[in-house]
Formats: C-alpha cells, structure tokens, sequence
C-alpha cells in the first residue's frame, strides 16, 4: 500500500482555508473540528459553556499540526455572533468553511412544550445557523471566497418525533435555509448544504444507547446494524468542505445507515 506523507497537499487538502464549527466543543462538532484540523484547515472551536472542553479540542487540533482556537459565543445571540466573527477577522481576515452544528434538542411530550422552550429551540438551532450563515456568507462575498457552509440538520427533518415537536421543525428550517442560501449565493461560488445525521453515539447519549435493549432494537432496526460515530458526519463533512464537492449545493446528505430509507 503507498502510504500518503501527511504533509502533502493531497493529505491536507484544506490547508489555507478558515473554519468556524459552532458547538465544537463535545460530540459531533468535536469530531468535525477535529476533522478539518487534521485536513489542514484553521478551525475556529466555538463554544457556549464548556470552555475547558474546547481548549483540549483546541490542542488537539494543535498537535495534528493546524491551527486552532476556541471562541465563545451564545449563537442564538447576534451581537455574540458578530463578535466572534469579528475576532475570526482579526486573526485570519478570511473564513472560508463554517459549519453550522450547534444544537439543542430537550426532549418534551408535545402537551407539555412550554413557549421558553420552543422559542429557545428555535433560537439556537434556526436562528443560530441564520446569524452565522450571513455572518460567515457576508466575509465570504466580500472577499470574493467560494466559501463552504454546511449545517447540521437531522433525519427528523424528514420524520415527526413524539418528543420534539419543537425541534423537528428547526431540522427542516435548516435544509430550507440552506436552500435558499445556495441559490441567492450560487453566483459568488458558495455552496450550501446540509447533512441529516440519523442515530450519532455521543458523550450525552451513549448511556441511553448501550441500554441493551435500546442497543438490540437498534442493530435490528438500522439497515446497516449499528448507530453512527461522531466520525462518520465529519467524513461527510469533510468531502462537502473539500474542492472535490464545488458543484454541489443546495443538497441534503443523509447519514443514517438507511434508518430513513427503511419506511415500514
Ligand atoms: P451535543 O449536545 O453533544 O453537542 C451540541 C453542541 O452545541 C455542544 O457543544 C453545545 O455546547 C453546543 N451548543 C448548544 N447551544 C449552543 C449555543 N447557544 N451556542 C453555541 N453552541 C451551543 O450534541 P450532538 O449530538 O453532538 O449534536 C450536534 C448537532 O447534530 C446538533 O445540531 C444536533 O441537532 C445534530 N444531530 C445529532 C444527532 C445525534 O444522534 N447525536 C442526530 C441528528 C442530528
């Protein structure tokens, strides 16, 4: 097998570019910023809370030889958001891929959805990729970037759940959000594009899914017999960031080991 020299441009095809990973502190944003640093990008950690969480992502980063640091913004927040830019500028004056991954999602039975929580939901997971898209798209046309912005929608934009009914639609605003943006930005060069994770093992959830019986319906229920890793979305991730996805945009990745396909 002909080993690649991690040092070679083809082992480091980002190299150059500026990302901005929202949530990138735990989860699946962990393994996104991880991802890009590893494929030569800057990457921008942003975080809302766990500070520590996003240093260590920072020095991971950091080892694998890119540059790295975390910024803390509240994304439902548009002076937060601005700001958080507005440091991006100062330090790299260009950003080229943001990722849209920040999310929240407490589960609530449908009667009982308080309006703070919806309006929170709502805040964080639409409005948040709102204020960073125009953020992150406003750079990129000014400084004439065929920037990459890529949200982390869910599955559940495409299938109801009893339990979110005020995340669900957050999920499908996204991709449409996305929509829109791809075809108002296809002129400047800026894809736009969204990953529907399905089922992704992560720090909060992993206790639930090693449930056995959780575990067993699972490996029944998904075609491809397991739930996803962290992983899988940053490959995906990755690829849409990369030169080898410039001429798609608009467009919905499903990663879901077929979970959505099987509709019986
Ligand atoms: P997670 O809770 O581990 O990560 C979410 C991240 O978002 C955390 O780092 C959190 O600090 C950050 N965050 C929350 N509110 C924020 C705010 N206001 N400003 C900035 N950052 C904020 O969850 P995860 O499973 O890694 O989810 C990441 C994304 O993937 C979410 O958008 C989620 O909807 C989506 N998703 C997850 C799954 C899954 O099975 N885990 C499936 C489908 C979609």
């Amino acid at each position: 097998m002909i080993k690649e020299d991690p040092g070679s441009p083809a082992a480091r095809p980002l190299a150059g570019r500026v990302a901005v990973v929202t949530g990138g502190s735990r989860g699946i944003g962990r393994a996104i910023a991880g991802r890009l640093g590893r494929d030569g990008a800057s990457v921008v950690v942003n975080y809302v809370q766990d500070r520590r969480a996003a240093q260590t992502v920072v020095q991971t980063i950091r080892s694998a030889g890119s540059e790295a640091v975390a910024l803390r913004a509240d994304v439902a927040s548009k002076a937060a958001v601005d700001r958080m830019f507005a440091r991006v500028m100062a330090r790299w004056d260009r950003v080229d891929i943001l990722v849209n991954n920040a999310g929240i999602c407490p589960f609530v039975e449908f009667l009982d959805i308080p309006e703070d929580v919806w309006d929170r939901v709502q805040g964080v997971n639409l409005k948040g990729t709102f204020l960073c898209t125009q953020a992150a798209a406003r750079i990129m046309v000014d400084k004439g970037i065929p920037g990459r912005i890529i949200s982390i929608s869910s599955v559940n934009a495409l299938v109801g759940g009893p339990l979110q009914a005020h995340y669900t639609p957050t999920k499908a605003g996204q991709v449409s959000l996305m929509q829109s943006v791809a075809v108002a930005l296809g002129r400047q060069g800026i894809t736009c594009n969204s990953v529907l994770p399905g089922s992704i093992r992560t720090d909060i959830n992993a206790r639930l899914l090693d449930d056995p019986e959780i575990a067993r319906a699972n490996r029944e229920w998904i075609p491809l017999g397991r739930v996803g890793d962290p992983q899988d979305v940053a490959g995906v991730v990755a690829f849409l960031a990369s030169d080898e996805a410039a001429y798609i945009s608009g467009a919905e990745v499903l990663v879901d080991g077929a979970s959505f396909a099987r509709r019986e």
